[in-house]
């Protein structure tokens, strides 16, 4: 059985050539299974009966099986979907008021290794592939309809995704990319390239490959430390490609696809949150079209890193912004009883895509 959410338009046709049929099917099966979600091929009702039946006989549209699916009082939804092997990856839906952001994870486990982060620490399983990529966004678009009544096809109640969940998506290039172009492609899901952020921890020959495909998709490099010496030792992945490195590869993106880029720093008490390092990290943005987002960093279990205070964060703040970089602060709030979920969903809507400013958000308690 081949599960359909792998192919992409090229990939489509060359499966329905091998049923026998014209190439314009595979448009339409495009249609059928991204633009109005539909998995069952007996309901797709421009397909002649017999082809139906043959799908039906040769294929599948299968999103990964859902483990757990929560909902907190703010409306965040968080899905835990099985990928097999006791894996499973994390999707969070966020409604705002004027846009529905999903966050998608791109990797089992994470091989990056950060020091802060709670996907480092489970280790490295595998890539997702790019069935199980788009799948979370079938999966979330699908439920999210179910449960909010929608039903034109040209309704959307996803907006804007993420690349901020479980893995590094440019350690997993090709089928990131291959989901990406499907979410992009009018006639799949049809997102704007500007709705679309990838977050990364700095792989600098990939983020040359992402400006060359030539898309306007954001992108949100996790710096977390202005200088080698600091960020060596909360992201291993510097001692292969330096702060300098990283921020000429980011300028370059910024030169080939004019955006501006968003550098994510999660602050940590006593580690990287001194105004010396706030200055320096000024004096090396100096030029470069960005945004800083700060983040308060979410403690996990078992680790030595505390969240820096509101008063050092908003101190931290001011030295960016004086120094003429816009700057935004995510205050920690509330209690949250699902650390996971609220990580994710703080680093998310530090994104931003230049629709609107950041804003704060109300208490997270999900
Ligand atoms: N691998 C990618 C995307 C996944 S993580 C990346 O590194 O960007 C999304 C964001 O959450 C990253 O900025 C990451 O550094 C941050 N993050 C990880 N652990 C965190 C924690 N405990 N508290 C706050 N942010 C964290």
């Amino acid at each position: 059985m081949r599960n359909l959410l792998d192919l992409d338009a090229a990939g489509l046709e060359a499966f329905v050539a091998g049923l026998g049929e014209k190439p314009f099917r595979a448009r339409q099966l495009l249609r059928w299974i991204h633009r109005r979600g539909v998995a069952e091929f007996t309901a797709m009702t421009d397909l002649a009966r017999s082809l139906r039946e043959r799908l039906a006989g040769a294929a599948v549209v299968a999103a990964p099986p859902v483990i757990s699916d929560s909902t907190s009082a703010d409306g965040t939804r968080k899905w835990l979907l099985d990928v097999g092997q006791g894996n499973a990856i994390e999707t969070v839906f966020i409604p705002e008021e004027d846009r529905g952001t999903l966050c998608v994870s791109s990797q089992a486990g994470c091989a990056m290794n950060c020091l802060f982060c709670a996907t480092g620490r489970q280790g490295f399983n595998r890539n997702l592939t790019t069935a199980e990529i788009i799948g979370q966004l079938w999966w979330a678009e699908h439920a999210l309809r179910a449960q909010q009544g929608v039903t034109a096809e040209h309704e959307r109640v996803i907006s804007n995704v993420v690349l901020m969940g479980m893995g590094e998506p440019l350690h997993n290039y090709n089928n990131v990319w291959s989901a990406l172009r499907r979410l992009i492609d009018p006639e799949a899901f049809g997102l704007g390239a500007r709705h679309i952020t990838l977050s990364t921890v700095g792989l600098v020959p990939m983020i040359d490959r992402m400006a060359d495909e030539g898309l306007q998709i954001g992108l949100a490099v996790s710096l977390h430390a202005p200088n080698d010496e600091l960020r060596t030792q909360l992201t291993p992945i510097n001692k292969a490609y330096s702060v300098d490195e990283l921020l000429a590869a980011v300028r370059r993106y910024v030169a080939k696809t004019n955006r501006r880029v968003t550098f994510e720093y999660a602050l940590m008490a006593g580690v990287n949150d001194s105004p010396e390092l706030a200055q320096e990290m000024a004096h090396k943005l100096q030029g470069i079209l960005c945004h800083v987002n700060l983040i308060p960093l979410n403690p996990i279990p078992d680790s030595p890193f505390q969240p820096t205070s509101d008063e050092e964060t908003e101190r931290f703040a001011q030295i960016l912004r004086n120094a003429g970089i816009p700057t935004t602060i995510r205050l920690r709030r509330g209690i949250e009883i699902n650390a996971g979920c609220g990580q994710l969903r703080r680093a998310m809507a530090a994104s931003g895509n230049g629709r609107r400013g950041v804003k704060m958000q109300p208490a997270e308690n999900g």
